[in-house]
């Protein structure tokens, strides 16, 4: 059985004061209201990680990173590495969110490094794709999510294939307030996982979960979970309010 998963991403956002203190509200929200198996992610800006990570202790919320270095170590002033994140005990890392594509460059090469470089030191990565705007309206986004998967993560065998978690970010619903619809969600989710059976095998790309990310609300949240396909949500912007976050992952049921 996949596992479900609702992850905040909270960007370049808070200060250590007001991380703590958010932190703080959703895991005392999660533990006195939510009794799902879903797993609760918060991915956290590089600095606050240790503090809320020991914040968080043995509480059911995990943390995570939002990106990784494609290196081990070395003079890569400013960078972080999986090896860094492995040592402080971060279970998840995003890679390979559409900001970091749109303003950082990263390809598919990059990331096939960087998804290597997380899951040797043991991490889980949250891998994203998904299409901007002008290719939707061209019809052809389809073609572009395939390739991107194919290109970050088809070098893997089986076996490391399946400790990926895939976000599909349609781009021109991130921070819009712009939801795909239940119906796109699925059909899209259905898409990738297809793809990953026809390269694995059925069983393989059953047990990888595919998160929807986009403007997810508490008030959209139970009808995109609810597509088979959809196995929880990557959430920016509602991320950084307890309340609204936390019925977001109440949502999963
Ligand atoms: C994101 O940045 O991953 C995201 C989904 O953002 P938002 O929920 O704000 O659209």
């Amino acid at each position: 059985m996949r596992k479900k998963i609702v992850a905040g991403n909270w960007k370049m956002n808070k200060t250590m004061a007001e991380a703590q203190a958010l932190a703080s509200e959703v895991m005392g929200m999660i533990s006195s209201e939510v009794n799902s198996s879903a797993i609760v992610v918060l991915c956290v800006p590089f600095p606050y990680l240790p503090v809320i990570k020991y914040q968080l202790g043995k509480s059911v919320v995990k943390v995570g990173a939002q990106n990784c270095s494609e290196y081990d170590s070395g003079a890569y002033t400013g960078e972080v590495s999986a090896l860094m994140l492995k040592s402080m005990e971060i279970p998840y890392v995003i890679l390979g969110h559409s900001e970091r594509r749109q303003y950082f460059g990263e390809d598919g090469k990059l990331l096939a490094k960087k998804i290597d470089k997380a899951l040797a030191a043991q991490l889980t990565p949250i891998f994203c794709c998904g299409e901007p705007l002008e290719i939707r309206e061209a019809g052809t986004h389809e073609k572009l999510v395939k390739q991107q998967v194919e290109e970050a993560l088809f070098h893997l065998p089986a076996e490391a294939a399946q400790k990926i978690v895939i976000a599909y970010e349609p781009v021109w619903a991130i921070g819009t307030g712009k939801t795909a619809t239940s119906q796109q969600a699925q059909e899209m989710h259905a898409v990738i996982r297809k793809h990953l059976a026809s390269k694995y095998s059925s069983e393989v790309a059953s047990s990888i979960s595919i998160l929807y990310g986009g403007s997810v609300k508490a008030d959209n949240a139970k009808e995109l979970f609810s597509c088979p396909d959809v196995d929880g949500g990557l959430v920016g912007g509602a991320s950084l309010k307890s309340r609204e976050f936390v019925d977001i992952a109440k949502a999963m049921g």
